[in-house]
């Protein structure tokens, strides 16, 4: 950083420039439209910055993000609980739950298993499943944890695991193959196969 730049100015455009996508020029852009605006304005965006942390509560059913001990999801009570959807973060429990289409509750796991990374089963949230497993409610666990090796890795581990120990709970996954929209010809090989894996019954 310049010298002859404030250091309130520059801390901030260094902290700012930490941000995914921001580089400094566009950092120290921020910086100078902030000093631009009201006074009032730049405090009470600071003043959220400071108490995310404070405002925010881990659900205690799912391990999303809620404003209280149970977040919003978990407590409607016109959802069943006799579905467990199995989600890997909460971007992908929102994104799920954004088609309104699914009625039922979520667990999230906190991550898929990734030897490359060093991610085994202790980095995973498996103790909170169980525990919701063992309340007796739930009767199918959906695995919605994506199409990548890891997440075929993850769902095999725990659809083994949870079914030796609660066979009374049926197990699904979400369906694999061709998108929406998609043409066979423009499909890849692996895409195909899990299409012709998890075929249906044409039920018209
Ligand atoms: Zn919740």
């Amino acid at each position: 950083m310049n010298p002859k730049i404030p250091a309130p100015l520059s801390d901030l455009a260094a902290q700012l420039g930490k941000l995914p996508g921001m580089g400094p020029k566009s950092a120290m852009r921020i910086v100078m439209t902030l000093l631009a605006w009201p006074e009032e304005r730049t405090r009470q965006l600071g003043q959220s910055i400071s108490e995310l942390r404070d405002r925010l509560h881990i659900c205690s059913r799912c391990g999303g993000l809620a404003t209280s001990e149970v977040c919003a999801v978990c407590a409607d009570p016109e959802r069943t609980q006799e579905t467990l959807c199995l989600v890997a973060d909460w971007d992908s429990m929102m994104t799920l739950d954004s088609g309104g289409f699914y009625r039922g509750q979520y667990l999230i796991l906190g991550g898929l298993l990734n030897p490359l990374e060093h991610r085994d089963s202790s980095s995973l949230h498996i103790g909170r499943l169980e525990r919701r497993l063992q309340e007796g409610v739930v009767k199918e666990l959906i695995f919605a944890l994506g199409a990548t090796v890891e997440a075929d890795n993850t769902a095999v581990y725990l659809s083994d695991l949870m079914r030796a120990k609660y066979p009374a709970i049926g197990v699904s996954r979400l369906a694999q193959g061709i998108p929406l929209g998609g043409e066979v010809k423009h499909m890849d090989a692996e895409t195909l196969r899990q299409s012709l894996k998890y075929r249906q019954r044409f039920s018209g």
